[in-house]
């Protein structure tokens, strides 16, 4: 390899994020030269749930690259549990906005390696196993510091430098913004398992969530992929785990306690690995001179759901709508764009984190969340709103609000029998 090569655009991580960046580059403008920089050599593994539903699919779509999907097991509902096992057992999502309500559940390590296979397909140059370190801001270009495993240094030249390297982004080092607080981070931990009788139990292809339940303040979760494997694990707003003094695997044995108590046969528990997930509810500046942040670099994971390959990958998208025309027109130009696509992303998914953040509060407090499922399990239209914001991009309107307010002071008999009059 030169020890120095040119590009219009060095993307740094190629996650979902990363690799969807650099599709969208490609897709709209096929001249530009774009690099796609990770440190790891795929198929890679990454700490996830691995579930994502109808933003992934219209994400793919808009390429034509659905395809990636094709003979993957749909699951068809979502089973909330609460406090005393209140809850919601096998309720249909359908989201509005979207044209498909449905969620998938692939392995990180299988679903990365075929998103970033798909930027391969449009001649993006890939470097894998080469690590950033460093970048400086010249006239007319960024050059880009990488280096391999062997500590060679290169550098790739570039117009914009774009940071998808995740939660410990070294991109977002390198501009001095801070990490999120503690409050706008969880802790979270993911095993596979395999389950002979999971969806025997549950009935059918169900995503199982369970707040306040195996952990203070703590989300678990298990969701089902392929034949019997299961992807299950638990997560902590990281001030609650570092006050509480927890432990991590201990949380995870608790839950898996929890499920076999809930008969669900628990096999070959493997693979735990535990990762941070930077909350959108605190987002740094996403744009800067001749740099750009995206995906868990720039903190964009839903502070309610814990979902962010969606987010991540619509910000990929969004950069590159916003500044594909831009790329060889002067610094200003191009940092216009950059700036642009700050905006567009804050608009469309301001309100909607925001409102994810209040429903985060809600979710903290045993006493409110099994309230809230109580009043959704009577309430179709509180349901209804749960699921918009968890697999669409709902947001809290005053009027919203209000009702919800209402229904929470409301005797929960008299509730049913409003339920019941309206439907
Ligand atoms: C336990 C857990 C469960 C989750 N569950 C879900 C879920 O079910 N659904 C969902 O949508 N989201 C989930 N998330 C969030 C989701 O994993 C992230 O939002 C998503 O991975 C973000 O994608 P990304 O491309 O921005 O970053 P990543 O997927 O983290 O990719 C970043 C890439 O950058 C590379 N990199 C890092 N540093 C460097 C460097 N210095 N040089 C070169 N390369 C570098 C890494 O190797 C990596 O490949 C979960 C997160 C956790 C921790």
């Amino acid at each position: 390899m030169k020890n120095k090569q040119f590009f219009d655009v060095v993307i740094i991580g190629a996650g979902p994020s990363g690799s969807n960046a650099a599709i969208s580059y490609k897709k709209l403008n096929p001249d530009l030269k774009i690099a796609l920089v990770d440190k790891a050599i795929f198929p890679r593994d990454k700490s996830c749930g691995d579930a994502f539903g109808p933003g992934v699919i219209s994400a793919l779509k808009r390429f034509g690259n659905e395809h990636i999907l094709e003979g993957e097991p749909e699951v068809v509902s979502t089973t909330l549990f609460g406090p005393k096992n209140i809850g919601i057992q096998n309720y249909i999502p359908e989201v509005k906005n979207k044209e498909d309500s449905i969620v998938y559940v692939i392995p990180r390590l299988d679903l990365d390696n075929r998103i970033l296979n798909l930027a391969k397909e449009e001649e993006v140059e890939t470097f894998e196993g080469y690590r950033f370190s460093n970048f400086f801001i010249n006239e007319e270009s960024v050059s880009v510091e990488i280096e391999n495993e062997e500590k060679e240094k290169y550098i790739l030249d570039a117009k914009l430098l774009v940071g998808a390297d995740g939660a410990n982004s070294r991109v977002r080092k390198s501009l001095n913004l801070k990490q999120n607080s503690d409050w706008n981070k969880a802790i979270a931990i993911r095993a596979y398992i395999d389950s002979p009788n999971y969806l025997e139990i549950f009935k059918e292809r169900t995503l199982m969530f369970e707040i306040n339940v195996s952990a203070i303040k703590g989300y678990a979760w298990a969701f089902p992929s392929k034949g019997n494997l299961l992807n299950i694990g638990i997560g902590v707003p990281l001030s609650v785990f570092k006050k509480e003094k927890m432990d991590i695997k201990n949380l995870l044995d608790e839950f898996v306690k929890t499920l076999e108590s809930r008969g669900v046969i628990v096999e070959n528990l493997r693979m735990e690995k535990s990762f941070m997930l930077p909350f959108a509810s605190s987002r740094p500046k996403l744009a800067h001179n001749r740099v750009a942040l995206i995906g868990d670099a720039g903190s964009m994971i839903n502070p309610m759901s814990g979902e962010g390959i969606f987010y991540g990958m619509e910000a990929g998208f969004l950069l590159a709508n916003e500044t594909h025309q831009l790329i060889n027109e002067s610094a200003s130009m191009l940092n216009t764009g950059v700036t642009k696509y700050e905006k567009v992303f804050n608009k469309r998914f301001g309100k909607h984190f925001l409102s994810c953040s209040l429903a985060r509060l809600v979710f903290q407090s045993p006493f409110m969340t099994k309230r809230l499922l109580n009043i959704a399990s009577l309430d179709q239209h509180t349901i209804d709103f749960v699921v918009e914001l968890l697999f669409d991009e709902a947001n809290l309107t005053t009027k919203e609000i209000l009702l919800l307010g209402f229904k929470f002071i409301l005797p929960l008999n008299i509730l049913k029998l409003l339920s019941k009059t309206s439907n």
